[in-house]
């Protein structure tokens, strides 16, 4: 559907806002409190965080907003067809599945874990405007197996998006488990089988523990509560198989520490897409470079790069992270095999 000229206004003034008001207005500590705690909501601890200004974000809002409706770039990111049979019958142990962006779909154990489910032909706030899907769900929704724990990594459209996750509530029942400040969202939209963790806090699900973990980023779904929400990165571990998932996370020194103490990893999913331009993306998405210093310092094994190729979000080539990654994983003599790359629907053993 074409936008009017209202709904287009009502766009950039949302978008606007949202560039213009991306913390809380707050950052003071709170006594007693860990230290990315502050009065009314999160924030990034990292001495050399930095957020751009406001008249930078509003800049590159607004040039978002003009390229979408006036040249909508499109990409169709290489897919397999995948029916599920395979996975609904747990024929592969442990698997891990690419359904597109930060969507994955986890068997460890006998659970069947999503990241943060994007089944929607929007991340957006409203059906008629915002980043469209530029590839269809490499697994369609009504393919999964019995989906036991989805984890959120923040409250992003491209991450938590409330048809996906109402679908799944309906059909599936799952234990959402989410960062602080979340449950409440989801509590006021009818979702209630729901636990909220701080960083570092664990919640063990038939052998399997889930651990909530720090990421540098931000929060915001409306003009009113940025950073309101905590935003994480997660680990999934069994004694057989351990697995991280970064969310969207720029570069930061607490990779360092998640390796130190949760590593070796088997597998790090982490974000290779929505780097450009830098004076924006900077603090919050890693580069696909970036990804593989990530993945070195999770002390993990296999690196698998997520979040590209399905939301048009920033501006580089939309095909360019898997090569970024790959010609930085030869460049520094890193096997081939330790860098993964999925076509959309791929299933791998890991
Ligand atoms: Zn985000
Ligand atoms: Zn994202």
């Amino acid at each position: 559907m074409r936008c009017n000229r209202h709904q287009a206004a009502f766009v950039l003034s949302l978008l606007l806002g949202l560039a213009a008001c991306g913390r809380v207005s707050t950052e003071q500590s709170v006594s007693d409190q860990p230290a990315h705690h502050v009065d009314g909501g999160f924030r990034n601890t990292s001495a050399d965080f930095q957020r751009p200004s406001s008249l930078t974000r509003w800049r590159f809002m607004a040039r978002r907003l003009w390229a979408s409706y006036t040249s909508p770039r499109a990409f169709e990111a290489p897919r397999v067809a995948n029916d599920g049979k395979a996975l609904q019958a747990g024929l592969i142990n442990p698997s891990i599945t690419w359904v597109g962006h930060a969507t994955l779909l986890v068997q460890m154990n006998g659970v069947n874990a999503l990241t943060d489910p994007q089944w929607s032909e929007r991340a957006s706030p409203v059906s008629w405007g915002g980043p469209r899907r530029l590839s269809a769900p490499g697994l369609a929704f009504e393919d999964l197996p019995p989906i036991h724990v989805v984890i959120i990594s923040h409250d992003h459209y491209d991450h938590l998006d409330l048809t996906t996750v109402k679908r799944l509530a309906d059909t599936h029942n799952p234990l959402f488990l989410v960062p602080l400040g979340m449950k409440a969202w989801f509590a006021k939209n009818g979702m209630n089988h729901v636990e909220e963790l701080d960083w570092w806090q664990e919640r063990e699900y038939r052998g399997v523990k889930f651990v909530c973990l720090p990421a540098q980023h931000f929060s915001q779904r409306t003009l009113w509560d940025g950073n309101e929400r905590l935003w994480a990165s997660w680990a999934m571990l069994s004694l057989e198989r351990r697995l991280y998932f970064s969310g969207d996370t720029g570069y930061f020194d607490g990779f360092k520490e998640i390796g130190r103490k949760l590593g070796p990893f088997d597998l790090a999913a982490v974000a290779i897409g929505a780097y450009v331009p830098p004076e924006i993306m900077k603090s919050v998405h890693t580069t696909p470079e970036e990804a593989v210093q990530t993945s070195i310092d999770l002390n993990a094994r296999i690196l698998l790069g997520i979040h590209w190729g399905t939301f048009d979000l920033a501006e580089e080539p939309l095909e360019e992270p898997p090569g970024r990654m790959l010609a930085e994983v030869r460049r520094r003599g890193i096997d081939r095999d330790q860098a993964w790359i999925f076509n959309i629907g791929e299933t791998r053993k890991w």
